[in-house]
This record gives C-alpha cells, structure tokens and sequence, in this order.
C-alpha cells in the first residue's frame, strides 16, 4: 500500500536538501528520496568547499535571493550550532570589460554592496600569494566567503530529520505521475502519494523531466588540490577566496579557495567541460589534460603552489542555455515544482531557494522575485510548448478529460506517468 505524506522530495543533494528541512521546520509531513548516500559525491555538491557573494556578477537580480540566503545560512548555523560559513572574502581578476569585473561592479552598484576597487599591482601587495597581471583590475569584497559544501547538505538533511522528515537513501526513483492535485512516486520497490512533488534531481533532472525536453547539458568538471609553499595561502593569513578571468586568448575562467589546512589549496576551472551523456558512467579518472590549463594558471597567477595536484574529484555542472537557473513550477502540474540548471553556481542559493521550494510545494508562489528564472524562458529551445495539453505517447503523458474540458471551456486536468531509466 503506498504511504502517504504531504510533499515528496526527489533528490536530496543540495537543493533537495535545503528544501526538505523548509518543508519540514514548516510542520510538513515531508518524505526525501535519494538514489545515493547523504552528501554523497556522485553529484553536484561535493568537494569540500563552494563560494559564496553577494556582488553577482551573473545578474543583479540574484542579489536579493543572495541576501536572502546570508540569512538563512545564518540561521542554520545558529539552529544547528555549526559553523558553515567562513567570511574570508572573494578577490575577482580580469579586464576592466571582464564579466566578472564589470558584472560585480554593477550588481553593487544597482543594490548598494560594498566592494572594493584594486589596481593589480595594490592587489598583490596586499596578498603576496597571487600575482595579479597588469593589466587586470581586481574587486574586492570582504562579505564573500567559502561554505563546507558537505556539512551544509548533512545539516539541512539532519535538521529536517529532527523536524519529522523521513529521509530514505540508496533507492532511486523509476516513476511519477501527477493528477495536478495528488503524485505518486515509485522507487522499486516502494509507493508513495502526496499532496505535492519537488523535483531536485540535479544532474538527473533531464531524464526524470524527460516529458519537457528541457535543454540542460551535463559537463564534466573535475577539481584539484595543489600543495603551497607559502604560509601567504593560509585561510588563518587572512587568504580569500579567488576568480580569475583570464584574457580572451587563454577565454578561461578559473577560481579556488585558501588553504583550509596550511598544507593544500583547491583549484578549479569554471569555463570548459566535457559534455556528459550519462551521469552515472561519468569519466572520474585523473587527466592530463585537465590539470595542464590550471597548471598554467597556477604558474601565472599563483606562482608558490605547486602545479602536480595531490588529490582531484569530479564534480558536474548541469547548466542552462543562458546559465541561469530554472525555478518554477511544472507547466502542466502545478503540484510539481522544478529547481534545475543550476549551471554550476547553485551552491550559495541551497538555503534560500529551499526556502522557495517550500513556498511553491505549499502556496503555489513566493514573495521572492523569480520570473527571470522561469522554465517559459527556455520555451524556444524546447519543444515544451507543443506538448502542452496534448498527447505524447513517447514521454508517457496522458491528457485526461481533455475533450470534455474543451466542451466545457476548461483547462484540462493532466496526467503524466514520467518513467526513467534509473539505472
Ligand atoms: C566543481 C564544482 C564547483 C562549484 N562551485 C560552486 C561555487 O563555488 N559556488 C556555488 O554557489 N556553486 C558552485 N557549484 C554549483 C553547485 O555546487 C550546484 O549548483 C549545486 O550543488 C547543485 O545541487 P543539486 O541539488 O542541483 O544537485 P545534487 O546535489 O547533485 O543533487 C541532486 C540529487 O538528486 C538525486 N537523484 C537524481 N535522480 C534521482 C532519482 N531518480 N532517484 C532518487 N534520487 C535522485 C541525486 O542522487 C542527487 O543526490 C559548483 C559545482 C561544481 C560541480
């Protein structure tokens, strides 16, 4: 018999996580289904450490969703007496034109954050672990900082415990289907119905939304630590964490953090990666390859750290056409709500847009601004709006009541049976 709860949450990575403890601090009866293990590392939301600001240079409107999530990060630290946040600040590199310094410089400008402005050479001094290039400015801003990635998905998971969730692992989900009041959703071996659906499948979202055809690409993106040879790298020194977006001949963009343990840093590369055809068979092997564009950068921009990393992981960004977000509710089931592309800078927002999930599962709405992060945006690059409202036996949707609803003038009420090859 299948059991029943109020809202089920399907993938409890990073945003899933962040959305079951909303939901449950909410009084919810609220069930969490994952394929893997509690902050695992087959996803998107593993590797130690993420980046956190304010001043986005992706967008201004972020801004008050990030201010937003300083809050509730705040909070949950508060709730769960662990520090998950470390306020060691973000230096940005680039062209005056770079998007990452004109795009910060916009965002603080438009909602009055306090960044500062550096001459390259004034950015060096001030920590002599990088070498900034001359003909960069750099941006400063003292409120950014790092999250533990892993303690903050294992926190919102224990919390949302401790608020009555049940949270079960290792069995992925094969199906869910939606009448637009009621879902139910089926592992191998299990049923379950609820009021409402939310849908954080991460790097999985494509197939277990395969009835939208959603335009989402999963990349392959491994990250490195590297050994220092200067106490300059060191957290404890006052270090930040850092992006660099290099000129248009070496077009990478790549960030990383201080030394947690005076011993290695990590560094990665934002622009590039692999495109993925099957999350689970991803490549996670070390490669040359990968390690020689930030063994250069490394040379460049920070000269005492070792260029052979000493541990590596691959992580996947699952990003968008226009890398933003997709937050909405499902075009045809209002029931089913929908975070996805979080095109590899979602982290920050797990606390805030769990928060969202909770109101959209609950309200239907949020008091939060989010039309720039609405599925309808991507409509040209998916075949979506053809299959509004009609059948398609290849995505396994069926409309119910659809001709007496056109006799009566009425929006149809839809039911999908969405089944995905979990394996
Ligand atoms: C290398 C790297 C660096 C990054 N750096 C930053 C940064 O500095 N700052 C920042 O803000 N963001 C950063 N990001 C982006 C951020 O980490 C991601 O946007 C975010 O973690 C995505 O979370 P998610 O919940 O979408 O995915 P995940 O955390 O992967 O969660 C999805 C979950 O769904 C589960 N699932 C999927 N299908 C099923 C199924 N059928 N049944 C059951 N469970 C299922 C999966 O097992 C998984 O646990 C980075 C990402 C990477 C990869």
């Amino acid at each position: 018999m299948a059991e029943v709860f109020d809202v089920i949450v399907l993938g409890i990575g990073g945003f899933g996580s962040g959305a079951a403890y909303h939901l449950a601090r909410r009084g919810l009866r609220v069930l969490g289904l994952d394929r893997f293990r509690p902050a695992h590392d087959q996803g998107s939301s593993h590797g130690e450490t993420r980046i956190i600001r304010k001043a986005y240079f992706e967008h201004p409107d972020y801004v008050p969703l990030l201010l937003k999530a300083y809050d509730l990060w705040a909070d949950l630290e508060a709730e769960s007496q662990q520090q998950l946040f470390w306020k060691c600040g973000l230096l940005l590199a680039g062209l005056p034109d770079s998007e990452a310094i004109s795009g910060a410089r916009l965002s603080a400008k438009q909602h009055g954050l306090t960044i500062e402005n550096l001459t390259a050479s004034a950015a060096t001094d001030r920590w002599p672990g990088f070498k900034v290039p001359n003909s960069f400015d750099a941006v400063f801003e003292a409120d950014a900082g790092l999250l533990k990635v892993e303690d903050c998905v294992r926190t919102h998971l224990d919390l949302a415990t401790t608020h009555g969730a049940m949270l079960l692992f290792g069995d992925p989900v094969v199906s869910w289907s939606s009448t637009g009041r009621e879902v139910r959703v089926c592992t191998a071996t299990r049923e379950f119905i609820a009021a409402s659906l939310v849908i954080t499948a991460g790097s999985w979202a494509g197939s277990v939304l395969a009835g939208l055809g959603l335009p989402l690409q999963v990349l392959r993106k491994p990250m490195f630590w590297f050994e220092t040879r200067s106490p300059a790298y060191n957290l404890a020194a006052s270090m930040p964490t850092f992006y660099f977006e290099m000129p248009a001949e070496a077009a990478s963009t790549f960030y990383g953090f201080p030394s947690l343990d005076g011993q290695v840093l990590k560094v990665a590369q934002h622009s590039g990666g692999e495109l993925v055809a099957d999350p689970l068979l991803v490549d996670r092997q070390l490669r040359e390859s990968d390690v020689q564009p930030i063994a250069d950068f490394l040379r460049t921009c920070l000269p005492a750290v070792r260029t052979q990393p000493v541990r590596h992981s691959t992580c996947l960004y699952t990003v968008t056409p226009d890398r933003h977000f997709v937050v909405d509710r499902h075009p045809e089931f209002s029931n089913v709500v929908i975070g996805c592309g979080f095109s590899g800078h979602g982290f920050k927002f797990t606390s805030v847009l769990g928060s969202v999930f909770a109101d959209l599962a609950t309200t239907g709405s949020t008091e939060l601004s989010l039309d720039f992060l609405n599925l309808a945006r991507l409509a040209d690059q998916t075949s979506m709006a053809d299959r509004r409202y009609s059948c398609s036996s290849g995505f396994g949707m069926t409309a119910i009541g659809s001709q007496e609803s056109a006799r009566q003038g009425t929006a149809p009420t839809l039911e999908t049976s969405q089944c995905f090859d979990a394996d």
